[in-house]
């Protein structure tokens, strides 16, 4: 029988067999995908004794589908994401000059898939550029659907970024392009509630969590309307719906600017719990948090609409043409991302014996060669085997 993942008033609902959508992805993914599905399948297996499972429904998108179906992102796709609510995917190549600048920017856009999440946390063994790595543990909320990523610009030397040019100098008396003649102009639209769903989110999850500290990330000093304005919407929401638990003390919010907040992860990563930002800003704060705890192979990533429900976990890096079907891929940042879904379904207890399994194999410098490489007398292992270690260390922990 068919088996829904739904939203109600109370919150998502999950059934004991729901339907996921996956989508294999590009180059690497599908060698990780190969080897994520059965250990994600085995810890819940393991966890809900036999009780739930997960009915996978491939769904196509990428290189994978243009070539069966000549088309990048079919519409079936995004119809059965719609309706299933939650799905996971590996990474996808993203077409040349066919008119989408990129699938993944596309599956965000269309289920408005307004806060991208991306737990920062240290697994002992893994090498690391830090001291003390282990003190990064920060779950990044990132701003999705605004800012300059709304793709809103013009080029230099067209009649539209003269129109524009002379709207902004005639009617806004605007004085400070420096070079007019040759500027190409881009507008960064940062509202309200764009930026208020997000920084809620970031603090139901700090809550829900048992972080207390949410802190706001911008660059409010020079950009006193776009930056400046989440900085002083979030203070306003946290004021207005959580006056109760800031007034308990159970949950703080505070603020920082950007270039600072890129210091201080390197001098004081324990400062920080939960952290929410622009869109930019969480693009670079997001690969620089990921490499202080060991970089693309192993970072989980999510893109959630927690009002509609609807969630897509994917792995965070690229298709890694490279490496691509030659059974060397790291599949951790898949199978992290796997783990997130589980806690999103609630379903935390095979989320943890992922984890843990994970957690062991680093710790006894069992891992790829992505992170093997960087240490000394470390054997590198396949993909393979890397995931047979992995079922080995989730029968043990039965
Ligand atoms: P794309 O164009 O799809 O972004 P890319 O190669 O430019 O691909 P990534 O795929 O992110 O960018 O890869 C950057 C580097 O990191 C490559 O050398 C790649 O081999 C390595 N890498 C990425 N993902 C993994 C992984 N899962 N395991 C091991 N190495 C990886």
């Amino acid at each position: 029988m068919t088996e829904k993942i739904r939203m109600t008033a109370d919150g998502l609902f999950v059934p004991n067999h729901p339907v996921i959508p996956y989508i294999e992805g590009d180059g690497v993914g599908q060698d990780i995908w190969k080897v994520a599905q059965p250990l994600i399948d085995r810890a819940v297996a393991i966890a809900y004794d036999g009780e739930r499972a997960i009915q996978w429904q491939e769904v196509l998108a990428g290189k994978k589908s243009f070539e069966k179906t000549g088309q990048w992102l079919p519409a079936e796709t995004l119809a059965a994401i719609k309706d299933s609510l939650v799905a996971i995917k590996g990474p996808l190549e993203t077409p040349v000059g066919e008119g989408i600048r990129s699938l993944n920017v596309a599956l965000r856009q269309e289920l408005d898939l307004y806060a991208c999440v991306r737990p920062i946390r240290y697994f002992k063994g893994v090498p690391s550029p830090l001291k003390n790595p282990e003190k990064t543990d920060i779950t990044i909320f990132r701003e999705n659907t605004e800012d300059i990523y709304a793709g809103i610009e013009w080029e230099t030397g067209t009649p539209r970024v003269q129109k524009v040019i002379d709207f902004l100098r005639e009617e806004m008396q605007v004085e400070k392009i420096r070079f007019p003649e040759t500027s190409s102009i881009g507008i960064k639209p940062i509202s309200i509630e764009g930026s208020q769903r997000l920084i809620r989110s970031a603090i139901e999850y700090a809550l829900k969590n048992g972080k207390k500290k949410v802190t706001l990330v911008h660059k409010g000093n020079i950009q006193k309307f776009t930056e400046g304005g989440f900085r002083k919407w979030g203070y306003e929401l946290a004021q207005k719906e959580y006056a109760d638990v800031l007034e308990s003390g159970n949950l703080v919010i505070n603020d920082i600017i950007a270039d600072n907040f890129l210091q201080q992860i390197l001098l004081k990563p324990e400062a920080f719990d939960v952290v929410a930002l622009t869109n930019l800003n969480g693009d670079y704060a997001s690969d620089a948090l990921a490499a202080q705890v060991g970089g693309i192979g192993i970072s989980p990533g999510a893109n959630i609409n927690y009002k509609t429900g609807h969630a897509i976990f994917e792995a965070t890096h690229g298709t890694a043409p490279d490496i691509a079907g030659q059974n060397k891929a790291n599949p951790t940042s898949l199978l992290l991302s796997a783990c997130m879904l589980l806690d999103y379904l609630s379903w935390e207890k095979a989320a943890h014996l992922l984890r843990n399994a994970i957690a062991d194999a680093f710790a006894q410098q069992e891992m790829t060669a992505d992170l093997a490489n960087l240490l000394d007398d470390c054997p590198a292992l396949s993909t393979s085997s890397f995931s047979e270690k992995l079922l080995e260390k989730l029968d043990a922990l039965k």
